[in-house]
């Protein structure tokens, strides 16, 4: 963080200082939740949790050498009392960017947001130093965190922001006023929460109504509900995609023999050849959302190619593909899924496994509503179609619409197996595999599918 001292913090949260003897000590960052995290210069942020107080740790934060705590009660140690700690600590996270050089750039969808923020800060980062978001900590408490780790040096500050409703972006955006802000697509994450689609784009578009007249809405053309925001900016729009209208497109995209998207991607500044280190032709586009970014902020097409090329998953569960001793593949994307990615994951795996037995162990996609059905249905069909060897549906009655697709749409028996969970997964794929199988896991984030993957790895 830059450095602020305890009396200036305690001015621009509204907050009254306790027990502390010189208000002129400086916090020089980093701003911690995680009693853990504190270190010298550190100031601690208190949150009363429902089974852990934050205010408890209190003397042992200050013992690694916190300078004081941000908390709603005094604990006996130097600290700033507020009513509100999440209005606080957004507070100070604005009052820090409005004092940053860096350009601040806010990314928001339905899906690959992550994927896209990791690929963005590992290509502005060869331009300049770049702070982003670390993992997924995309709510009202891990951006103002994730702001407040950016320094004097900081020129890129790259920032995800999740939305589980209308406002919520608003919210953010109040916060950290992206100049350059991009939209990814507006899918059916979440949509029993909002209620719809439309719901999901009028939330996402906050994003871009935030903008100023001189910043920049990076939108994906490919997306009829992502390409509608333009009219709801003042900021010029740029627009990414495969369609030949997008500013920034990719042309002759395929997958390589080894299964990583490849394709030529153009620019206003000129053109250059991608091939991508990660795994699944969904990163296509958000290839493109971040080469778009990239331009905008003056790098050419081929800085951005190479560094696209080069680019690696910063983030666990992903479209990890890793091959055991054995030559048994195994695909880990059981960090997440809806509806879009489990259709990306089930191509990539095809894919990547070729004249090979492929399984695509598969469980539930939460958060669907009235679609549920629907969705699990089609993503079985899928599998059917393209020609994956074996389903594996963990779970309950989600699992069993998987199966009742695959059965629909090609008569599938034994080429399809309902287990009731992960270990009964394990059990089944330790006895079936065979040197040369590919394994994809991939399920929503609650079914944690995550401990199939890292058991096949283990048993290799
Ligand atoms: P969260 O809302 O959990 O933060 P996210 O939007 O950050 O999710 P990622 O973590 O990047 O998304 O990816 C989640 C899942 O979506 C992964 O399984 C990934 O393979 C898949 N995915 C990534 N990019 C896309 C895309 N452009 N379209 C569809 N699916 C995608
Ligand atoms: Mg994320």
């Amino acid at each position: 963080m830059i450095a602020l001292s305890l009396a200036e913090i305690a001015e621009v949260v509204g907050g009254q200082t306790h027990d502390i003897p010189d208000p002129t000590v400086q916090v020089t960052g980093p701003v911690v939740r995680d009693s853990r995290e504190a270190g010298p210069g550190s100031l601690f942020v208190a949150f009363a949790g429902e089974r852990v107080d934050g205010h408890d740790f209190a003397a042992a934060v200050v013992v690694a050498g916190a300078v004081a705590v941000l908390g709603t009660r005094p604990v006996g140690v130097p600290a700033i009392v507020v009513d509100d700690v999440q209005a606080a600590l957004g507070a100070l996270a604005r009052h820090v960017v409005r004092r940053l050089g860096a350009t601040l750039v806010a990314l928001t969808g339905s899906a690959g947001k992550t994927s896209t923020k990791d690929l963005i800060a590992q290509v502005l980062q060869r331009k300049a130093p770049t702070v982003f978001t670390p993992g997924s900590l995309n709510n009202e408490i891990g951006l103002p965190l994730t702001a407040l780790s950016a320094t004097e040096d900081t020129r890129f500050l790259v920032l995800e922001m999740g939305a589980r409703g209308i406002g919520h972006i608003s919210y953010l955006t109040g916060l950290t006023p992206p100049k350059v802000g991009l939209v990814l697509n507006v899918g059916s994450a979440h949509i029993g929460e909002f209620g719809g689609r439309e719901q999901i784009a009028q939330a996402k578009g906050e994003l871009v109504e935030s903008l100023p007249e001189d910043g920049t809405a990076v939108l994906n053309a490919d997306d009829p509900y992502v390409r509608a925001m333009a009219s709801r900016t003042k900021a010029k729009v740029i627009f990414f995609g495969e369609s030949d209208e997008a500013d920034v497109r990719a042309e002759n995209v395929r997958l390589t023999d080894t299964g990583q998207p490849a394709f030529r991607l153009h620019t206003p500044s000129g053109a250059s050849d991608v091939t991508m280190r990660l795994y699944g032709e969904h990163h296509v586009s958000n290839a493109l959302a971040a080469a778009a970014v990239a331009h905008e902020l003056g790098m050419s097409a081929d800085e951005i190619a190479v560094a696209l090329s080069e680019a690696g998953s910063l983030s666990r569960w992903r479209m990890e593909v890793t091959e055991r001793p054995d030559g048994v593949t195994v695909v880990n994307d059981a960090y997440n899924a809806n509806p879009e990615s489990m259709r990306a994951a089930l191509r990539a795996l095809a894919a990547i496994g070729k004249g090979r037995r492929t399984w695509a162990v598969l469980g539930k996609m939460a958060e669907l509503g009235d679609e549920a059905l629907a969705e699990h249905d089609a993503v079985g069909r899928l599998a059917v179609r393209l020609n994956v060897s074996k389903l594996v549906a963990v779970g309950g009655r989600e699992a069993a619409w998987l199966q009742l697709g695959a059965y629909n749409e090609g008569s599938w028996g034994e080429e399809s197996v309902h287990v009731s969970d992960a270990q009964a997964a394990v059990d089944l794929l330790r006895s079936e595999l065979r040197p040369g199988d590919v394994v994809l896991v991939k399920a929503s984030r609650s079914v944690g599918l995550e401990s199939v993957a890292q058991a096949l790895l283990e048993s290799g």
